[in-house]
């Protein structure tokens, strides 16, 4: 008998008739002979609209009275489920992540998972209930608070679920049937790709691509998690995300995964910085003084004249503001002239572990923008992607010109969505 780790997104439990729909599910598997454990994210928009919420009662909702909101989304959500599966006639528990024995970081809003200790849920396995986990949620040991894993974070707990319990496969259901060569609410023939690396999934994910959050992948690499995605709305088979020797030959592989895009981050510009050892070091320190994570970072040449250089850098918008407040406090101790702000920016990535073998890919990419009319302002590459932030606007045309040209468009029509939002 196999052990199943499913995790169905809120688009998969969006009403009443939709849970019941997830229900039938998840006891068909059950009565194919699996074990199962499912964690589940909250209702449709609920965490959007909980989120909205704090911030129409609070100018500064403080981090753990939002975690203690937020959490709230995926018990019900949790609740629910377990008493439409129990309607069917199979036995389920409820459980919330604290009690599914998540610990983590104490980082209100973006835990980490330190450790799972499935004790409850081994059990609930071993008497032959399902066991029902609510996503997105755990405990920080010391404080006895509950924390959130970030946006989409439900990814993260089916995976960590799935390693502690040494889960025969992780079942990630969602909106549309795989990962895609492209989003298909931009590339309406983008191709479902059978099977996907860890780490070109991590390099998708990364670059925007939201089938997946980044940290979920981390984690099913670290603990050789096998990820199915696939659709709650059919049945059929989706992507594979696995390692790179689990099966098949490499080689066979093709050289792009696919095309991810981007348009959640800004571009902080401090021009004038005094082009000698340290000036870097003082800027970057600066920054994470004020806690961002940074994606891009490019330096020009300096002027002879003048021995000063501009340093550009990109970073989630959301972290925008309280970068370039606490850059410009330090105005003096980095001792630049001016700093510029923009968040009408987007990113374009290329993926493709084939790319490490094969010559022209970047020659290819940068002539399919060229071809569309999208002006290049950064550039950053690893050995298997590349990375352009372009303006916004041109964004969509960027990604349906590059997807094109690396003819990644599927020959069997296009591809479907069938719920979400896409947030
Ligand atoms: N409900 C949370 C969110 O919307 C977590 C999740 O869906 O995975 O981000
Ligand atoms: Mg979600």
């Amino acid at each position: 008998m196999s052990l199943v780790v499913q995790k169905y997104g809120g688009s998969s439990v969006s009403d009443a008739s939709a849970i019941k729909r997830v229900a039938q599910r998840i006891v068909e598997t059950k009565r194919a002979g699996h074990s199962v454990v499912v964690a589940v994210s909250a209702m449709g928009d609920t965490t959007d609209e909980l989120l909205e919420l704090a911030n129409a009662v609070s100018s500064d909702p403080p981090p753990r009275e939002m975690d203690m909101l937020l959490t709230a989304g995926e018990r019900i959500s949790t609740a629910l489920l377990t008493m439409a599966i129990r309607d069917l006639g199979v036995s389920a528990q409820s459980f919330t992540g604290p009690q599914a024995g998540v610990i983590t970081t104490e980082h209100h809003g973006r835990a980490r998972i330190i450790d799972v200790t499935p004790g409850r849920i081994q059990k609930a396995i071993d008497e032959d209930h399902i066991a029902i986990v609510a996503g997105f949620q755990g405990i920080h040991e010391d404080t006895q608070d509950v924390t959130t894993l970030g946006r989409g974070g439900t990814d993260t707990t089916a995976v960590a679920l799935a390693a502690a319990l040494g889960a025969d496969v992780c079942e990630i259901y969602t909106d549309v049937d795989g990962v895609f060569t492209a989003d298909p609410r931009i590339v309406p023939t983008a191709r479902k790709l059978s099977r996907v690396t860890y780490e070109e999934m991590l390099d998708l994910a990364a670059s925007g691509a939201k089938v997946l959050v980044p940290r979920c992948v981390e984690y099913a690499r670290r603990y050789n998690v096998p990820i199915h995605v696939r659709s709650s709305f059919s049945a059929i088979e989706g992507t594979w995300v696995v390692s790179e020797t689990k099966d098949g030959d490499p080689m066979e592989d093709p050289i792009i995964a696919g095309v991810a895009h981007d348009r959640s981050e800004a571009k902080i510009t401090v021009i004038g910085v005094p082009d000698v050892p340290g000036s870097a070091a003082r800027l970057f320190e600066t920054v994470a003084k004020a806690d961002c994570n940074i994606d891009m970072i490019v330096q020009n040449v300096s002027a002879v004249e003048t021995g000063l250089t501009d340093i550009s850098f990109t970073l989630p918008a959301a972290d925008g503001t309280r970068a370039l407040a606490q850059i410009e406090a330090d105005k003096a101790e980095i001792g630049y002239d001016e700093v510029a702000y923009d968040d009408t920016i987007g990113k374009i990535s290329l993926v493709g572990a084939g790319m490490r073998n094969n010559s022209g890919i970047s020659a290819k990419f940068f002539a399919a923008l060229r071809d569309a009319g999208v002006n290049i302002e950064m550039i950053s590459t690893s050995d298997i992607r590349i990375s352009v932030v372009t303006r916004s606007e041109k964004l969509d045309d960027a990604v349906r010109a590059v997807h094109s040209a690396f003819e990644l468009d599927s020959s069997e029509g296009e591809a479907v969505v069938y719920g979400g939002t896409g947030r």
